[in-house]
């Protein structure tokens, strides 16, 4: 059994290509890359990576099609590649199923520090699920004790939450949601009704503490919000009549009222 992880890496710009593997070799990944988004389905399919990193334009299909079909085989954590200036791609990759984008050009350091984010954050879920492959998370003092206590199956208007199973099922039907999708929905539960803001919720996807004080940009905002409307289609909750998550308009997110 190896115990380091698995990436893939889909960008036909050799430059940046090169960058990532060097990026994502130095955080412990066995890296598998291409320069097409058809070759990159098919390395997912026979690589089961952790982590896929997906430039948008590549010579083949676009990276959007790209994230939809990696993501009816995978829920690996897919990071996309985006021009600075570009937030309707950015908004169209999360909808196709990307988790998050990061803007290029990137600083290696930050991009690493994200991976390394992403990575402890699915530990704690593959470690939840008993997988055995799963790697250990480094001790987090502060978070490590908030997810200890959060420990707790949620249940709420038919739907139930398991973080021991990592599991969703609305009316004993199980829901398929990514990773990031789980820890939307686990902190909105577990905040019980108080509210969430989306700089709270971003903080949280980086596994940091919604206190934490770090830079949240309007784009990250954004992008909870797309991740939310995705949950929400996924799990057939309605904006109108929310049965599980409630917009507050203009503050952020809480948890529907028992009904
Ligand atoms: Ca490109």
């Amino acid at each position: 059994m190896s115990d380091r992880r698995v990436a893939v890496v889909v960008e036909d710009d050799e430059d940046i290509r090169g960058l990532l593997e060097v990026v994502l070799l130095q955080s412990g990944f066995n890296v598998h890359s291409t320069d097409s988004g058809v070759k990159g389905v098919e390395l997912v399919e026979s690589h089961r990576p952790d982590l896929v990193t997906l430039d948008l334009g590549l010579p083949d299909i676009d990276g959007f099609e790209t994230a939809r079909r990696i993501r009816t085989i995978s829920d690996a954590h897919i990071v996309m590649l985006t021009a600075r200036s570009d937030e309707i791609d950015t908004i169209l990759g999360l909808e196709a199923g990307a988790d998050e984008y990061v803007t290029k050009p990137f600083k290696p350091r930050e991009l690493r520090a994200r991976v390394d984010a992403i990575m402890r954050r699915r530990s704690s879920h593959a470690l939840a699920k008993n997988d055995t492959t799963a790697v250990l998370a480094e001790p987090q003092s502060a978070t490590q004790l908030d997810r200890a206590e959060d420990e707790f199956v949620r249940s709420l208007n038919g739907l139930v939450l398991n973080p021991s199973t990592y599991t969703v099922e609305v009316d004993g039907e199980a829901k398929n949601i990514t990773p990031t999708e789980f820890t939307l929905l686990d902190v909105l539960l577990g905040s019980k009704g108080r509210i969430r803001t989306k700089t709270e919720l971003v903080r949280r996807l980086r596994d940091e503490d919604s206190d934490s004080g770090t830079y949240v940009s309007s784009a990250d905002e954004r992008s909870v919000e797309v991740h939310l409307g995705n949950l929400r289609r996924k799990l057939g909750d309605s904006t109108q009549e929310p049965r599980w998550i409630e917009t507050v308009r203009g503050v952020g997110y809480r948890s529907a009222a028992k009904r």
